[in-house]
């Protein structure tokens, strides 16, 4: 294996230690190789590079690069550099350290969760054999995507030369006439395919042009961008209100002295945080320094793109995951190579490889999805401080309902609070009314709208205004019960109910996929009395459609976005006035600025208030307060009902008095009584195997484990079934871990994970551990 050439390689030389991408539990440390003289320019600390291990060849990153070592004459050595540039800095791999032990995870994982797909190791399917005799999954280095590269043809000669060469060529050599009347008519430079093409000539006929001098063919790169050929329209810096222009000072200040400091933006809806971002980072560019901006994968909007290109055209790198492989890349270079100086984009663009960072900004910070449901488990927040100390500069935590965690350390001055309490020139926040829907259900209402909303939709159709209805499907999904039994369509493989899709008259897991036809008499009475209960997104468009004849409703949800572009698509539509009513869950929430939309109805506010998570309550504040920061944003004030069958919670009176300071408290004491965070912290460890008895033993057997090596006031709570007990045929199980002060914990949490190999290696059970849970 390997090549022969550096076998005998003189002892001496440096040696690089390489932290190779195979994400098994002990091959999770830095491996020595020697540095072959011809590489010795090449590898560098962030180098990406191929290398022997095992029978294989892996791709793996040099951590670091140290003097000769006396054993050197049995280290195998690299064999090839991957890239031209290493693709991590010195920063990175320090935090990828950090992150390894914070979080619990292999190094080579959170390498990976920095890179863009292209430059990750690809798993295949192929098998070889390991010395021990075990089948193995083989770790390909990955070489699959590269610079989009095309040729051109360019003219050598001057225009009236090509007019005299036309007249000296031979008479027949019609193809070769026409390729240089085509350049001729296009500047003189053409893409060859274009050019065959157009020609209906062959590629000889180029070359014969360009063995005689006239032509050349040469290759350029050509940059894969998603946002190629659009033009946005440039925006001018807005002059800032009084209580903005005291919050751009803080923040100054900080730029201007290089200061690490975490502030809290703790804003309302259309209080101008966004005009502040984007000053600050006007003033971090003029210093020759670099910003990231976090959203939310769901508010990276259009309208938030153009508002950044807007102002700093070209400069501006988007990530989000659904640009292609290629479009990653590219746009990952242009961050490395400083041809961008502004990433925006979700989570995983907190990795931006810059190196003169200034400024990191994380918008909607209570978001959920900043936290990463997949190892290695980080959580943007603290990502960001790390890079925000490592550079010196400042990290801004921007919100309307700052989670309760950030509130808590700004009131601990732990991070510095700023405020803006009112939105930009007096506009109003909207008037929210709550409606009881047990009374309309008394009154004998039993649609989905309420008097007092059908009455709102109404006036808006004759007032040719718009409406954003707000469904949330997730907690509140349809399913599917027996009126005769009770009995509940159930996923085989999944502790979880089906829910119906209306459209192909199916039964889906949301979970494993798992789908059945639409059933038409019940399996356990046989009764034909098959009822759909819950509300779903097309549910209610329907109900639209019947109660109010004629309008024009355009439904978002995961269903009418799943294709490119779609969500731009509707979204433009919508600002266009193309319909009455947007429709939809979550992905409407955050971040539309519409002129025309003066009402803003919630269906059913409780459907996330019973989830079983402690910070039900909370979600539930934060999306009641964001939906209603949709309406009346411009001159037009604007008006929301939430429609509720638990109208007293506090989460739905603060919500609905825009109080949020009433709501923190409140929720501050009931955390309080029962331990939760901010006042502990909880980690998680998840348990799964497909044999119900083994997973619990295996729980049980970590359990005890580890109690004896916690302190006192740290409890082991469980092993307990996990919220759904069951997901594709695996059982699972889960212990929560509830401290104040543990410092070693993650320590003690890698050895367990050791401790507990055996069943991982030989009996596939799965252990997850999850340092911050954000849904439990
Ligand atoms: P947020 O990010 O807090 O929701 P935005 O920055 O989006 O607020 O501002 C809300 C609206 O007010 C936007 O339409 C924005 O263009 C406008 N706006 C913001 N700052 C100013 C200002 N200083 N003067 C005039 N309009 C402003
Ligand atoms: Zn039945
Ligand atoms: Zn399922």
């Amino acid at each position: 294996m390997g090549c022969i050439r550096n076998d005998n390689l003189p002892a001496g030389g440096p040696i690089a230690e390489v932290i190779v991408d195979v994400p098994v539990l002990g091959a999770d440390k830095p491996y020595d190789y020697r540095i072959p003289p011809d590489l010795s320019g090449q590898v560098q600390p962030g180098s990406r590079v191929a290398v022997p291990f095992g029978p294989r060849k892996v791709q793996g990153y040099v951590i670091n690069i140290k003097g000769k070592e006396t054993h050197q004459g049995q280290l195998k050595h690299i064999e090839a550099v991957l890239d031209d540039q290493p693709p991590l800095t010195e920063e990175l791999l320090a935090l990828s350290e950090w992150m390894s032990e914070k979080y619990v995870c292999f190094r080579s994982t959170a390498i990976q969760a920095m890179l863009p797909s292209a430059l990750k190791a690809r798993t295949t399917k192929e098998v070889i054999e390991s010395p021990s005799g075990e089948k193995q999954v083989v770790y390909e280095i990955s070489d699959n995507v590269t610079a989009r590269r095309v040729s051109y043809v360019t003219l050598l000669k001057e225009a009236k030369d090509v007019q005299r060469l036309l007249q000296e060529l031979p008479k027949q050599a019609l193809k070769q006439r026409a390729i240089l009347g085509y350049l001729l008519e296009h500047e003189g430079k053409v893409m060859l395919t274009e050019l065959l093409q157009a020609c209906q000539a062959s590629r000889s006929s180029v070359q014969s042009l360009q063995e005689k001098g006239i032509v050349t063919i040469a290759t350029e790169e050509v940059e894969r961008d998603p946002y190629a050929g659009r033009s946005f329209a440039k925006t001018d810096p807005l002059p800032l209100t009084p209580a903005q222009k005291e919050v751009f000072g803080h923040i100054i200040k900080a730029i201007e002295k290089e200061q690490f400091q975490t502030y809290l933006l703790h804003g309302v809806t259309g209080s101008g945080k966004t005009e502040v971002y984007l000053q600050a980072i006007a003033h971090v560019l003029k210093k020759g320094k670099e910003a990231i901006v976090l959203v939310p994968e769901i508010s990276l909007t259009p309208q938030m793109v153009e508002r950044f290109k807007g102002r700093f055209g070209d400069q501006v790198a988007v990530v989000y995951s659904r640009l292609s492989v290629g479009e990653r890349y590219d746009t990952w270079r242009k961050i490395r190579n400083g041809q961008a100086k502004i990433v925006i984009g979700a989570r995983s663009a907190l990795f931006a490889p810059f190196e003169r960072l200034g400024l990191i900004i994380i918008d909607e910070e209570h978001e959920s999805s900043y936290k990463q449901e997949e190892n290695p488990r980080y959580h943007a927040r603290d990502v960001a401080i790390f890079r925000g100390q490592y550079h010196q500069a400042p990290v801004i935590l921007g919100s309307a309902t700052p989670s309760l965690e950030s509130y808590a350390r700004a009131r601990k001055n732990v991070y510095t609070l700023l405020s803006l309490k009112e939105r930009v020139h007096g506009r109003a926040l909207p008037k929210v009314e709550v409606v009881d829907m047990r009374q309309e259900l008394q009154s004998g209402n039993r649609t989905l709208f309420s008097r007092h909303l059908y009455q709102k939709i109404e006036e808006r159709l004759e007032q040719k205004e718009q409406m954003v209805l707000f469904i949330n499907r997730r907690g509140f999904s349809t399913f599917v019960m027996c009126r005769d039994c009770g009995f509940v369509l159930q996923c085989p493989h999944c502790d979880i109910s089906l829910t119906y899709h209306k459209v192909n008259h199916t039964c889906r897991c949301h979970y494993c996929g798992h789908t059945e036809r639409q059933l038409m008499r019940c399996p356990n009475c046989q009764s034909e009395h098959i009822r759909f209960f819950g509300t779903g997104t097309q549910k209610v468009e329907e109900a639209l459609a019947q109660t109010f004849p004629g309008i024009r409703v355009i439904r978002m949800d995961v269903d009418t976005t799943r294709r490119k572009g779609a969500h731009e698509k509707l979204l433009h539509a919508f600002g266009q006035h193309k319909a009455d009513c947007l429709l939809g869950t979550q992905m409407i929430a955050k971040g539309l600025d519409f002129d025309n939309v003066t009402l803003v109805g919630v269906i059913a506010a409780d459907s996330m208030l019973h989830l079983p998570d402690f910070r039900a309550a909370e979600r539930t504040f934060q999306l009641l307060t964001q939906v209603s920061g949709r309406a009346g944003r411009r001159q037009k004030p604007g008006e929301v009902v939430i429609q509720t069958y638990t109208p007293d919670h506090y989460s739905i009176q603060c919500a609905s008095q825009h109080d949020y300071h009433t709501f923190y408290e409140q929720e501050m004491r009931y955390r309080f009584q029962k331990g939760y965070p901010p006042f502990y912290y909880l980690s998680l460890l998840l348990f799964s195997h497909p044999d119900l008895t083994y997973c619990i033993k295996a729980a049980e057997e970590a359990a005890n484990w580890l109690k004896p090596r916690l302190s006192k006031q740290s409890q082991v709570l469980g092993p307990v079934a996990a919220p759904i007990p069951k997901i594709k045929d695996r059982y699972r199980y889960q212990c929560m871990i509830k401290y104040k002060n543990e410092s070693q914990l993650s320590r003690l949490l890698m050895e367990l994970l050791h401790y507990m190999q055996p069943h991982i290696a030989k009996y596939h059970l799965q252990l997850q551990i999850d340092m911050e849970p954000q849904v439990i």
